[in-house]
């Protein structure tokens, strides 16, 4: 056994509003889409705002397994 201090990861937090914008641009979209790139669009209002209109105008694939 070693005596390494056990220390909490940190949480990946960059932004800590998740919640829906009331304004969504594409260009907006892509940018919640990296600043949540861990948030789930279960939990969060913000991914799931940004993940339905690049959706919508077709800019993002939902399907990943298709392609190699
Ligand atoms: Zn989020």
């Amino acid at each position: 056994m070693t005596s390494t201090d056990t220390v909490s990861l940190p949480t990946p937090q960059f932004v800590d509003d998740h919640a829906a914008p009331v304004e969504l641009t594409v260009d907006r979209a892509h940018e919640l889409m990296r600043e949540h790139l861990r948030c789930t669009a279960e939990t969060c209002g913000a991914r799931r705002s940004a993940l339905a209109l690049l959706v919508r105008v077709g800019r993002y694939v939902l399907d990943g397994n298709s392609r190699r």
